[in-house]
């Protein structure tokens, strides 16, 4: 053999060890991160799991390279992502928990290095939680986020917008061909694995398993599309592909159902997978510990460019390329969560290859090689090992909390509100006393009783029993003033019952028991306000009200529920100008956003203009948004116009909206299908009708009027004597049935 076919052959085999044709200079390579949210890692094959197939990251590790015991450093999905992002922890950039914490602009993301080095940017994420405004979107040109078009149930429900993996790829699929000829840094988010579990079927993937492991197939074979459509643009190969999961789901291990309050592993173990052929090895394994702090700065490693200054992970690269890269390979996580919504205390971690141990007020130490499952608590007999990693986590706690990053936070009270609420005798008194003596000593493991509890009176209020759901949360409260989810459930209650006077007193109350929580970070403080806005409303206060909501917007202008809450009240109490003002501004953020179209019809109904209002009913259909009342309205005036798809889409959008259908909605509904000549949909809304109504002669009219629509008029004949049977008056039977007679005598 020549020397230089020699050399051909050791790069041909070379080439087939890392299973590529060539290698991509680092300066061409183009990004696609994506991140799963709520996965487990013990979930996909390539990391042990046998609950279902995941034959596409299967595929992915066998091509590159996987962290097997890669670690969430936060179970909520703002934060992590906030991570995975910046490089940095949850307490250094600063976002610590979903909703009420934004990622500040002085954070640099990756996004934004990428776009200063020239890489196109795009983002497309599935759920509200990542929606523009909470400061994952800094660097993305293109921020295709979440529509919120919902007004079911209020404010709350929008924390619910998500859309599923097919959804999101419907969006990227034309980005990703605008920009096939480009470098690009393309990120991701599939949501789909998050509660509730009911994936939607996937034509080609039989889904099986429990919800939870049938969403994780869903999400693989979602995956398996993308990849796909990257292989058809001719980009597949030129990019660097990372995968990871933002946190697991405990799936009623510890007690916990979903994720968030504990810092067991089926929270924190997630995937992550990276391919990049000729770079990034394939088949390879990264043993021990490795935090998603360090996905940014490996991104930036394998593109050549300089690491963010201020990331606090590490590039993987050589461990990766099995140099040791000389640090001791710990992983760190938190949660604030307990403390924040329950009132109990917050949890830290750190676990080394081996052993993990957890701060709480009762500590725990696990051997996790011996006991992955987190069941034989060690803390008391292996009391050196305790001593040596607290004081470890100490260390990084200290070295990694930044008082500046908390600055940007909500303040609790503000001076007017704490003399107001001190002269109601709402502070200073014992009970906010009591409830501070005993701020962050009750241990999640012994809280999670009180969410069986408060689930409790939540599934009776749901259910409409408020007396229930009062009783309940109030023995809860009891035994734990500061469990802040369990006043706002009880506020919620009074509001049902009504009590409003007594709902006001609740609300005031649970601001109180924010207030001396000066770490508490207004978590509940806005929620209660916002509950206590709602009270005035429906007592007719309106001047209080309107304080608060502008006192809300002052401390988050970027609250569109408020906005719209104002906006409402500006159109009641006749000052549409304003009203007009701040819609105008929530609908250039975000167009599809229902309650602010909502609002945006009433305006037009209070101002007479009819015209928009048309228009305003027709996006209200369109959007598949708006409360029940307005969607009635909107209705109507679509049948004026004549747009009866458009009117029975809104008939169809109240029904879902309620949880036992009220039969004028659904007679409403029969009639707008079947002057659209949708007769089979009118058909089968009157037979519901006939259901619910036996003794009703119009279902049974209705059902024979589409049988002589279509032509059958043995049928129809059918249908008007037994419409006449039940009601021998009836004379639009009895009409109907003489003029069938006098047509087919
Ligand atoms: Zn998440």
């Amino acid at each position: 053999m020549s020397g230089r076919i020699a050399r051909r052959a050791a790069a041909l085999l070379l080439a087939a060890a890392c299973g590529c044709g060539r290698s991509i200079p680092p300066s061409e390579r183009s990004v696609v991160l994506v991140t799963l949210d709520t996965t487990r890692a013990d979930r996909i094959g390539a990391f042990g799991g046998r609950a279902v197939p995941t034959p596409v990251l299967d595929r992915i590790a066998r091509e590159g390279t996987i962290a097997a015991e890669a670690t969430s450093q936060v179970p909520l999905t703002l934060p992590s992502h906030a991570t995975i992002l910046t490089g940095r922890y949850p307490s250094s950039h600063g976002t610590r928990h979903n909703g009420i914490y934004r990622l500040r602009p002085e954070e640099e993301t990756l996004a934004e290095r990428l776009s200063a080095a020239g890489l196109a940017t795009g983002a497309f994420v599935g759920a509200y939680v990542l929606n523009r405004g909470f400061g994952t979107e800094q660097g993305f040109a293109t921020y295709d986020d979440v529509a919120v078009d919902r007004f079911e149930g209020g404010r709350d429900q929008i924390f619910e917008a998500q859309r599923t993996a097919d959804d999101v790829n419907a969006r990227v699929f034309p980005w990703i061909d605008a920009h096939a000829g480009k470098r690009f840094f393309l990120w991701v988010h599939y949501y789909d694995p998050h509660d509730p579990y009911a994936p939607p079927e996937k034509p080609g993937r039989t889904l099986a398993g429990s919800g939870y492991d049938r969403e994780i197939s869903y999400v693989d074979a979602c995956l398996g599309d993308l990849l796909a459509k990257l292989r058809a643009a001719g980009v597949y190969d030129r990019t660097l592909l990372v995968v990871a999961g933002d946190h697991g789901e405990s799936l009623g291990e510890h007690g916990e159902k979903t994720h968030g309050l504990f810092l067991y592993q089926g929270a924190l173990h997630v995937p992550l997978l990276l391919r990049a052929p000729g770079s990034v090895p394939a088949g390879r394994v990264v043993s021990g510990p490795v935090e998603l702090t360090d996905v940014a700065p490996t991104i930036l490693d394998y593109l050549g460019l300089p690491a963010l200054p201020r990331a606090q992970g590490k590039s993987l690269r050589p461990r990766i390329e099995g140099r040791d890269d000389g640090r001791a390979a710990l992983a760190h996580a938190e949660t604030l969560m307990p403390r924040l919504e329950f009132g109990w205390s917050e949890l830290s971690m750190v676990r080394d290859g081996r052993f993990k141990y957890i701060r709480a007020p009762r500590p725990e130490l696990y051997d996790l090689r011996a006991d992955p499952g987190e069941r034989s608590d060690l803390a008391a007999v292996e009391s050196e090992r305790v001593g040596e990693l607290a004081a470890s986590l100490d260390g990084w706690i200290a070295g990694t909390a930044d008082e500046s990053a908390d600055t940007a936070s909500r303040r609790t009270l503000d001076p007017d509100e704490e003399a107001r609420l001190r002269s109601l005798g709402y502070l200073g008194g014992d009970a906010v006393h009591g409830a501070v003596s005993r701020a962050g000593t009750i241990d999640p493991k012994d809280g999670i009783r009180e969410v069986r509890a408060l689930d409790a009176a939540r599934d009776k209020l749901a259910a409409g029993d408020a007396a229930g759901a009062l009783a309940g949360v109030r023995e809860l409260l009891a035994s734990n003033p500061r469990n802040h989810q369990a006043r706002i459930t009880e506020i919620l209650a009074l509001i049902e019952l009504p009590d409003l006077p007594r709902a006001e007193d609740a609300a005031l109350a649970a601001l109180a028991a924010v207030a001396p929580e000066e770490d508490a970070r207004g978590v509940l403080a806005d929620k209660a306000r916002g509950l206590l806005a709602s009270v005035f409303r429906l007592e007719g206060k309106n001047a209080e009200a309107e304080a608060l909501y502008r006192k809300l917007l002052a401390h988050d202008p970027m609250d569109d529920g408020v906005a719209v809450d104002l906006v409402r009240l500006l159109t009641d109490t006749g000052r549409l100008d304003e009203a007009d003002r701040i819609l105008g501004t929530v609908l250039a953020r975000s167009p599809q956003n229902g309650m602010a179209l909502a609002a945006r019809f009433w305006l037009e109904t209070r101002r007479g203009d009819a015209t928009a209002r048309a228009a305003t009913a027709a996006a209200l259909a369109d959007a598949r948004a708006g409360d029940p009342p307005t969607l009635v309205e909107a209705a109507k005036v679509l049948a004026h116009a004549g747009d009866h798809a458009r009117e029975a889409a809104c008939y169809e959008l109240v029904l879902a909206q309620t949880p036992r259908p009220d039969p004028e909605i659904v007679g409403a509904l029969g009639l707008a299908r079947m002057r659209g000549g949708e007769l089979d949909a009118a058909e089968r809304a009157f037979t519901t009708l006939a259901e619910m109504r036996p003794t009703d002669p119009r279902p049974v009219f209705f059902l024979g009027t589409i049988a002589r629509k279509r032509g059958d008029a043995a049928s129809a004949r059918a249908r008007f004597a037994r419409s006449l049977s039940l009601d021998p008056t009836f004379a639009k039977a009895a009409e109907a049935l003489r003029e069938l007679d006098g047509a087919h005598p």
